[in-house]
């Protein structure tokens, strides 16, 4: 007899993974070496733990072990909002009018309200376990800076945040949480830095970017006794602590039954949607289960569906190493979207393969399109999703509209990222009718595209 499936299936406390999963340790071709970018040959654990803490950069470089013990302290941290509901979208199948079931994995449910928590509590107790004093990063649209802010207040360690000036400026709440969560947060560029310095003298004004914060993080960490850089995507040990998304949804449909045939992930550099989908990609490399994975992203910053997969640098003042990833070039500024999260010009190494090897497809989607999807979630779902998130919703819906034209009763799973509480300006625009869609054209792509490093 068929079980009935509730609204949200909860996992256990015990049922939560002790174990991170590390995808890569099970495909048969690896993602390409990270490079140092003086030398440009493979980076080394030894000169990658001047930037990131010893057990980080460990975890970056290891693609043959496939499991990493989950530490009790990160564990009980985890237990503060973990494990997280994967909810049946009953509500939104009826709206719809399809007999394909849908179903999200939540990952809004704490104040920092992303998935980003996942990695900062790992990130941040390495740095704590090393004796580190400090962290620092950046912070383009906020999440990545709060939930790292709620993590070092934690564990009791100083937390230094460099936000992109605009966004300092246009977000003064998410500013405000970390301050309270006890960060200091310095507007980028700033005179702190020698980058930031110069990057003011050339540009009087800026109201700067991503590459231009990280580039100040990773500066400051170097200059402060007892400080090493975090960074809450694109990264191998990012997409590893993020597994435990997967790992939990994969728990929660096992429980019932469920076979997903879809899952869809909103992909910026890769860290939820690889998260997600590591374990499922492990059945395929293995030949156990099959799947339709689907990464979304914006149309305006399409590295997947239009870039190019080769070596490129993760920052705009190149000292970051570099990686082989789908990318629009580390010059290509995207216009302004009010999916933060998502404007990122290049893509985590391994999903970058993965998507190479056919693992997964990709699809680019509207911001306009985006938002609708967005409110038809809010109204039947009940929960205020983040524009990021919503690029999933959208193609969720879609599939989910495809299996009413076919009358196919399949399992759709997507990862619901966050909560848009701090994104009510965008939703304001969209609201207006004031939205528009930004699509770079052809000319601009390959004028970033040219210059790529030759490596
Ligand atoms: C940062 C963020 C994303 C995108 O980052 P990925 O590394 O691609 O997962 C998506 N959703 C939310 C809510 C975010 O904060």
């Amino acid at each position: 007899m068929k079980q009935e499936i509730p609204y949200k299936i909860y996992l256990e406390e015990q049922e939560m993974p002790r174990q991170w999963y590390n995808v890569r340790a099970d495909m048969k071709k690896k993602p390409a070496p990270i490079l140092n970018p003086e030398t440009l040959k493979p980076i080394t654990a030894e000169e990658l733990s001047h930037i990131f803490c010893e057990e980080l950069a460990k975890q970056e470089l290891d693609d043959t072990t496939p499991y990493f013990d989950i530490p009790d302290d990160i564990r009980n941290f985890y237990k503060m909002y973990r494990p997280s509901p994967l909810t049946r979208a009953y509500c939104l199948e009826k709206k719809l009018d399809t007999p394909a079931h849908i179903y999200y994995k939540f990952e809004g449910n704490n104040t920092s309200g992303s998935h980003k928590l996942n990695s900062a509590i790992a990130q941040a107790y390495y740095a704590k376990h090393q004796g580190l004093r400090g962290v620092t990063t950046e912070t383009g649209a906020g999440q990545w800076g709060t939930a790292l802010s709620m993590a070092c207040a934690y564990l009791d360690l100083d937390c230094q945040v460099y936000m992109v000036k605009c966004s300092y400026e246009q977000k003064p709440f998410r500013r405000e949480v970390m301050r309270t969560y006890g960060a200091k947060v310095t507007p980028s560029p700033s005179m702190n830095t020698e980058v930031g310095r110069k990057i003011n003298a050339q540009f009087p004004g800026t109201s700067g970017s991503l590459g231009c914060a990280i580039s100040e993080a990773v500066e400051a960490a170097m200059g402060q006794e007892g400080y090493r850089y975090v960074l809450g995507s694109v990264l191998n040990q990012v997409l590893l602590h993020q597994s435990v998304i997967g790992l939990e949804t994969k728990a929660a449909l096992d429980k019932y039954g469920i076979k997903a045939d879809i899952i869809i992930g909103c992909a910026g550099g890769g860290s939820n949607l690889g998260g997600l989908i590591s374990p499922f990609a492990g059945q395929m490399i293995k030949g156990e289960a099959d799947y339709e994975i689907i990464a979304v992203e914006p149309a305006s910053c399409p590295s997947l569906t239009r870039g190019v997969y080769a070596y490129d640098y993760c920052d705009t003042g190149r000292v970051c190493p570099l990686a082989k990833m789908y990318t629009l070039g580390s010059g290509f500024i995207p216009s302004a979207n009010h999916s933060g999260g998502l404007r990122y010009h290049g893509m985590s190494s391994t999903v970058s393969e993965l998507y190479d090897q056919g693992y997964l497809k990709a699809r680019s989607v509207e911001q306009t399109e985006v938002f609708k999807a967005a409110q038809m979630f809010a109204r039947v779902e009940g929960i205020l999703p983040a524009p990021e998130s919503s690029h999933a919703i959208r193609v969720a819906i879609d599939e989910a509209l495809k299996c009413r034209e076919t009358g196919e009763e399949k399992n759709i799973v997507f990862g619901l990222t966050g909560t848009g509480y701090f994104d009510m300006v965008a939703y304001q625009k969209f609201n207006d009718g004031n939205m528009v869609d930004y699509i770079p054209t052809d000319e601009e792509l390959q004028k970033a595209a040219a210059a790529l490093p030759k490596v």
